[in-house]
Protein backbone atom coordinates (compact mmCIF):
# COMPACT_ATOMS: atom_id res chain seq x y z
CA UNK A 1 0.00 0.00 0.00
CA UNK A 2 2.82 2.38 0.56
CA UNK A 3 5.33 0.58 -2.17
CA UNK A 4 5.08 3.47 -4.68
CA UNK A 5 6.22 6.11 -2.43
CA UNK A 6 9.34 7.15 -2.78
CA UNK A 7 11.25 10.61 -2.27
CA UNK A 8 11.73 13.39 -4.73
CA UNK A 9 14.99 14.61 -4.94
CA UNK A 10 13.43 17.22 -7.05
CA UNK A 11 15.68 20.81 -7.42
CA UNK A 12 14.24 23.71 -5.40
CA UNK A 13 10.44 25.02 -6.55
CA UNK A 14 9.96 27.78 -8.58
CA UNK A 15 8.07 28.61 -5.44
CA UNK A 16 10.12 28.84 -2.99
CA UNK A 17 12.60 30.39 -4.87
CA UNK A 18 10.19 33.03 -5.75
CA UNK A 19 10.17 33.69 -2.10
CA UNK A 20 13.72 33.94 -1.68
CA UNK A 21 14.06 35.76 -4.28
CA UNK A 22 11.12 38.29 -2.79
CA UNK A 23 13.09 38.09 0.39
CA UNK A 24 16.49 39.05 -0.69
CA UNK A 25 14.80 42.37 -2.83
CA UNK A 26 12.29 43.34 -0.15
CA UNK A 27 14.01 46.63 2.07
CA UNK A 28 14.26 44.69 5.49
CA UNK A 29 11.25 45.13 7.73
CA UNK A 30 13.32 44.28 10.90
CA UNK A 31 16.10 46.62 11.68
CA UNK A 32 19.30 45.60 12.56
CA UNK A 33 19.44 43.03 10.00
CA UNK A 34 19.65 44.31 6.52
CA UNK A 35 23.87 43.78 6.21
CA UNK A 36 23.13 40.30 6.66
CA UNK A 37 20.29 39.30 4.51
CA UNK A 38 22.27 39.44 0.95
CA UNK A 39 25.17 37.19 2.11
CA UNK A 40 25.08 33.58 0.69
CA UNK A 41 26.15 30.91 3.50
CA UNK A 42 27.19 27.75 3.36
CA UNK A 43 24.91 26.00 6.24
CA UNK A 44 21.74 28.17 6.24
CA UNK A 45 19.14 29.11 3.96
CA UNK A 46 16.70 31.96 4.56
CA UNK A 47 13.19 33.59 3.61
CA UNK A 48 11.08 35.97 5.32
CA UNK A 49 7.74 34.89 6.67
CA UNK A 50 6.04 38.25 8.07
CA UNK A 51 8.53 39.94 10.64
CA UNK A 52 10.68 37.41 10.89
CA UNK A 53 13.46 36.39 8.94
CA UNK A 54 13.86 32.26 8.29
CA UNK A 55 16.92 30.36 8.47
CA UNK A 56 17.65 26.79 8.85
CA UNK A 57 20.74 26.11 10.78
CA UNK A 58 22.73 22.72 10.46
CA UNK A 59 24.03 21.35 14.20
CA UNK A 60 25.54 17.82 12.91
CA UNK A 61 24.26 14.62 11.98
CA UNK A 62 23.36 11.33 13.69
CA UNK A 63 23.13 7.82 12.81
CA UNK A 64 19.82 5.72 14.28
CA UNK A 65 18.64 2.31 13.85
CA UNK A 66 16.27 2.12 11.22
CA UNK A 67 14.05 -0.23 12.17
CA UNK A 68 13.47 2.25 15.50
CA UNK A 69 13.00 5.35 12.78
CA UNK A 70 10.60 3.19 10.87
CA UNK A 71 8.46 1.70 13.07
CA UNK A 72 6.30 -1.36 11.68
CA UNK A 73 6.97 -0.20 8.14
CA UNK A 74 9.43 -3.36 6.83
CA UNK A 75 13.23 -3.36 6.32
CA UNK A 76 13.06 -4.10 2.51
CA UNK A 77 10.61 -0.73 2.25
CA UNK A 78 12.47 1.92 4.71
CA UNK A 79 16.29 0.29 3.08
CA UNK A 80 15.09 1.80 0.13
CA UNK A 81 14.22 4.80 0.71
CA UNK A 82 16.88 5.49 3.37
CA UNK A 83 20.08 2.85 2.92
CA UNK A 84 21.26 1.33 6.63
CA UNK A 85 24.91 0.98 7.71
CA UNK A 86 26.27 -1.93 8.83
CA UNK A 87 25.01 -1.77 11.88
CA UNK A 88 21.69 -0.85 10.78
CA UNK A 89 21.75 2.85 11.63
CA UNK A 90 20.84 5.30 8.75
CA UNK A 91 21.75 9.14 8.50
CA UNK A 92 19.65 11.71 10.52
CA UNK A 93 19.90 15.46 10.34
CA UNK A 94 19.41 18.07 13.47
CA UNK A 95 18.04 20.90 11.68
CA UNK A 96 17.58 23.92 13.67
CA UNK A 97 15.17 26.52 13.13
CA UNK A 98 15.89 30.56 13.56
CA UNK A 99 14.16 32.95 13.61
CA UNK A 100 15.04 36.93 13.75
CA UNK A 101 12.78 39.47 13.79
CA UNK A 102 11.08 41.74 16.48
CA UNK A 103 14.02 42.15 18.58
CA UNK A 104 14.55 38.80 18.90
CA UNK A 105 16.94 35.84 18.04
CA UNK A 106 14.98 33.03 18.69
CA UNK A 107 16.11 29.49 18.00
CA UNK A 108 14.09 26.02 17.48
CA UNK A 109 16.43 22.97 18.98
CA UNK A 110 20.01 23.05 19.17
CA UNK A 111 20.96 19.49 18.24
CA UNK A 112 22.99 17.13 20.07
CA UNK A 113 25.96 19.16 21.18
CA UNK A 114 29.33 18.49 21.02
CA UNK A 115 30.03 17.04 24.80
CA UNK A 116 28.48 13.33 24.70
CA UNK A 117 31.78 10.92 25.62
CA UNK A 118 32.98 9.03 22.98
CA UNK A 119 30.78 5.15 23.58
CA UNK A 120 27.85 7.62 23.32
CA UNK A 121 29.23 9.65 20.47
CA UNK A 122 30.04 5.80 18.56
CA UNK A 123 26.54 4.51 19.55
CA UNK A 124 25.03 6.84 17.82
CA UNK A 125 27.76 8.24 15.43
CA UNK A 126 27.02 11.63 15.84
CA UNK A 127 28.70 13.63 13.20
CA UNK A 128 30.17 17.21 13.71
CA UNK A 129 32.73 17.83 11.45
CA UNK A 130 30.98 19.39 9.06
CA UNK A 131 28.30 21.38 11.10
CA UNK A 132 28.05 22.64 14.29
CA UNK A 133 25.63 25.22 15.99
CA UNK A 134 28.35 27.52 16.29
CA UNK A 135 29.59 27.30 12.51
CA UNK A 136 26.28 27.25 11.13
CA UNK A 137 25.48 30.78 13.00
CA UNK A 138 29.13 31.87 12.29
CA UNK A 139 27.70 31.46 8.66
CA UNK A 140 25.13 33.97 8.97
CA UNK A 141 27.38 35.91 11.41
CA UNK A 142 25.86 35.52 14.18
CA UNK A 143 27.74 33.85 17.60
CA UNK A 144 25.36 32.00 20.72
CA UNK A 145 25.36 35.09 22.29
CA UNK A 146 23.16 37.26 20.32
CA UNK A 147 20.67 34.15 20.35
CA UNK A 148 17.83 35.69 23.20
CA UNK A 149 15.29 32.25 23.13
CA UNK A 150 15.42 29.03 22.75
CA UNK A 151 12.57 27.07 21.91
CA UNK A 152 12.74 23.35 22.78
CA UNK A 153 10.30 21.15 21.45
CA UNK A 154 10.85 18.48 23.64
CA UNK A 155 14.33 17.09 25.52
CA UNK A 156 15.26 14.27 23.77
CA UNK A 157 19.32 14.33 23.32
CA UNK A 158 18.98 15.29 19.66
CA UNK A 159 16.94 17.69 20.06
CA UNK A 160 18.36 19.61 23.31
CA UNK A 161 21.79 18.35 24.05
CA UNK A 162 23.25 21.27 22.28
CA UNK A 163 21.51 23.66 25.39
CA UNK A 164 24.44 23.13 28.00
CA UNK A 165 28.27 22.95 27.44
CA UNK A 166 30.99 21.95 29.62
CA UNK A 167 32.92 25.02 31.32
CA UNK A 168 35.69 23.13 33.43
CA UNK A 169 33.94 21.15 35.53
CA UNK A 170 30.92 22.99 35.39
CA UNK A 171 27.79 22.54 32.47
CA UNK A 172 26.47 25.86 31.69
CA UNK A 173 24.31 26.96 29.20
CA UNK A 174 25.29 26.75 25.53
CA UNK A 175 23.09 30.15 24.39
CA UNK A 176 24.22 32.07 27.42
CA UNK A 177 21.79 34.95 27.56
CA UNK A 178 18.87 33.06 25.97
CA UNK A 179 15.99 31.72 28.05
CA UNK A 180 14.82 28.73 26.74
CA UNK A 181 11.79 27.41 26.80
CA UNK A 182 9.66 23.88 27.11
CA UNK A 183 6.71 22.40 28.03
CA UNK A 184 5.90 21.45 31.63
CA UNK A 185 4.67 17.91 30.97
CA UNK A 186 7.91 17.16 28.99
CA UNK A 187 9.83 18.88 31.95
CA UNK A 188 8.62 16.22 34.33
CA UNK A 189 8.53 13.14 31.98
CA UNK A 190 12.58 14.05 31.13
CA UNK A 191 12.60 14.07 35.06
CA UNK A 192 11.09 11.06 35.59
CA UNK A 193 12.01 9.25 32.26
CA UNK A 194 9.98 6.02 31.76
CA UNK A 195 12.12 3.04 30.81
CA UNK A 196 11.89 2.93 26.99
CA UNK A 197 12.69 6.93 27.10
CA UNK A 198 15.22 6.83 29.63
CA UNK A 199 18.46 6.53 27.21
CA UNK A 200 17.27 9.70 25.35
CA UNK A 201 16.49 12.19 28.43
CA UNK A 202 19.90 13.45 30.15
CA UNK A 203 19.96 15.45 32.66
CA UNK A 204 22.97 16.96 32.03
CA UNK A 205 21.67 18.69 28.85
CA UNK A 206 18.70 20.01 30.55
CA UNK A 207 18.98 20.20 34.76
CA UNK A 208 21.76 23.03 34.37
CA UNK A 209 19.05 25.60 32.48
CA UNK A 210 17.03 25.25 35.82
CA UNK A 211 20.20 25.80 37.82
CA UNK A 212 21.14 28.52 36.28
CA UNK A 213 17.28 30.47 36.35
CA UNK A 214 17.38 30.89 32.12
CA UNK A 215 14.24 28.26 32.12
CA UNK A 216 10.40 28.91 31.42
CA UNK A 217 8.04 26.19 31.72
CA UNK A 218 4.67 26.50 29.18
CA UNK A 219 1.65 24.88 29.73
CA UNK A 220 0.06 23.97 26.54
CA UNK A 221 -0.48 26.09 23.54
CA UNK A 222 1.15 29.51 23.36
CA UNK A 223 1.29 32.52 21.48
CA UNK A 224 4.75 33.84 22.51
CA UNK A 225 5.76 36.73 19.43
CA UNK A 226 3.94 37.52 16.88
CA UNK A 227 2.56 35.39 14.15
CA UNK A 228 4.08 32.51 15.96
CA UNK A 229 2.09 29.63 17.52
CA UNK A 230 3.44 26.98 19.94
CA UNK A 231 1.34 23.70 19.61
CA UNK A 232 1.61 19.94 21.36
CA UNK A 233 1.73 16.56 20.34
CA UNK A 234 2.00 13.97 22.92
CA UNK A 235 2.42 10.86 20.54
CA UNK A 236 6.08 10.89 20.45
CA UNK A 237 7.05 11.58 23.57
CA UNK A 238 4.79 13.49 26.80
CA UNK A 239 4.92 17.44 25.82
CA UNK A 240 5.95 17.83 22.40
CA UNK A 241 5.68 21.54 21.11
CA UNK A 242 5.71 22.53 17.58
CA UNK A 243 5.98 26.11 16.23
CA UNK A 244 3.83 27.47 13.18
CA UNK A 245 4.83 30.48 12.44
CA UNK A 246 2.25 32.39 9.49
CA UNK A 247 2.38 35.28 7.44
CA UNK A 248 1.28 36.87 4.25
CA UNK A 249 4.35 35.46 2.63
CA UNK A 250 4.24 31.81 3.52
CA UNK A 251 3.19 29.60 6.30
CA UNK A 252 5.89 27.35 8.00
CA UNK A 253 5.68 24.37 10.57
CA UNK A 254 8.59 22.88 12.02
CA UNK A 255 7.24 19.57 13.68
CA UNK A 256 10.47 18.16 15.11
CA UNK A 257 9.73 14.48 15.74
CA UNK A 258 5.86 14.58 14.83
CA UNK A 259 7.41 14.03 10.93
CA UNK A 260 10.85 13.67 11.72
CA UNK A 261 11.86 12.49 7.66
CA UNK A 262 10.25 13.34 4.33
CA UNK A 263 9.46 9.80 4.58
CA UNK A 264 7.16 9.76 7.56
CA UNK A 265 4.63 11.70 5.50
CA UNK A 266 2.88 8.57 5.64
CA UNK A 267 0.74 8.51 8.10
CA UNK A 268 1.26 4.42 9.60
CA UNK A 269 5.08 5.53 9.09
CA UNK A 270 5.39 6.24 12.86
CA UNK A 271 8.84 5.81 14.44
CA UNK A 272 9.03 2.62 17.09
CA UNK A 273 10.63 5.03 19.58
CA UNK A 274 6.97 6.81 20.07
CA UNK A 275 5.37 6.78 23.34
CA UNK A 276 1.88 6.35 21.47
CA UNK A 277 1.66 5.68 17.86
CA UNK A 278 -2.21 5.96 17.68
CA UNK A 279 -1.77 9.95 19.32
CA UNK A 280 0.95 10.24 16.90
CA UNK A 281 -1.37 9.00 13.77
CA UNK A 282 -3.95 11.17 14.52
CA UNK A 283 -1.56 14.43 15.29
CA UNK A 284 -0.23 13.66 11.93
CA UNK A 285 -3.05 13.83 10.33
CA UNK A 286 -4.64 16.46 12.16
CA UNK A 287 -1.02 19.12 11.14
CA UNK A 288 -1.08 17.64 7.59
CA UNK A 289 -4.50 18.53 6.77
CA UNK A 290 -4.10 21.87 8.39
CA UNK A 291 -0.86 22.56 6.36
CA UNK A 292 -1.93 21.59 2.71
CA UNK A 293 -5.26 23.57 3.03
CA UNK A 294 -2.67 26.38 3.74
CA UNK A 295 0.20 24.94 1.26
CA UNK A 296 2.03 25.50 4.13
CA UNK A 297 5.95 24.27 4.18
CA UNK A 298 7.13 21.85 6.63
CA UNK A 299 10.46 21.50 8.14
CA UNK A 300 12.02 18.27 8.48
CA UNK A 301 14.01 18.53 11.36
CA UNK A 302 15.88 14.88 10.91
CA UNK A 303 15.67 14.64 6.75
CA UNK A 304 19.13 14.36 5.46
CA UNK A 305 18.69 14.85 2.27
CA UNK A 306 15.08 16.91 2.22
CA UNK A 307 15.34 20.15 3.99
CA UNK A 308 11.55 21.51 3.51
CA UNK A 309 8.22 19.94 2.15
CA UNK A 310 4.91 21.08 1.07
CA UNK A 311 2.30 18.17 1.90
CA UNK A 312 -1.00 17.08 -0.03
CA UNK A 313 -3.33 14.99 0.47
CA UNK A 314 -3.37 12.02 -1.55
CA UNK A 315 -6.47 9.39 -0.98
CA UNK A 316 -6.33 8.93 3.09
CA UNK A 317 -3.00 9.25 3.33
CA UNK A 318 -0.60 12.62 2.32
CA UNK A 319 2.73 12.97 0.48
CA UNK A 320 4.51 16.04 -0.48
CA UNK A 321 3.50 18.40 -3.46
CA UNK A 322 6.97 19.91 -3.51
CA UNK A 323 10.25 19.10 -1.27
CA UNK A 324 13.52 21.42 -1.28
CA UNK A 325 16.63 19.29 -0.94
CA UNK A 326 18.71 20.83 1.51
CA UNK A 327 21.75 21.23 -0.29
CA UNK A 328 19.76 23.48 -3.02
CA UNK A 329 19.56 25.75 0.05
CA UNK A 330 23.01 25.55 1.21
CA UNK A 331 23.72 26.38 -2.58
CA UNK A 332 21.61 29.74 -2.59
ZN1 LIG B 1 12.52 12.77 20.08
Amino acid sequence: MTTSFRVTLSPPTRRWTELHDAMRDARPKAAGFDRRDTLAHPAAMLTRIGPWRIDLLEAGTLWLDGGAMFGSVPKPLWAKLQPPDERNRIRLAMRCLLLQGEGRRILVDDGAGEKLGEKLRDIYRIEYQEHTLERSLAAIELTVEEVTDVVLTHLHFDHAGGSTRRSQERLVPRLPRARYYVQRRNWYNALEPNPRERASYMRENFEPLAEAGVLELWEGPQRPWPGIEIFTAEGHTRGQQLVRVAGPEAVLYYVADLIPTGSHVRIPFVMGYDVAAIETMAEKRMVLERAAAEGAWVCLEHDPVLALGRPRAEGDDFGWAETVPAQALSAR
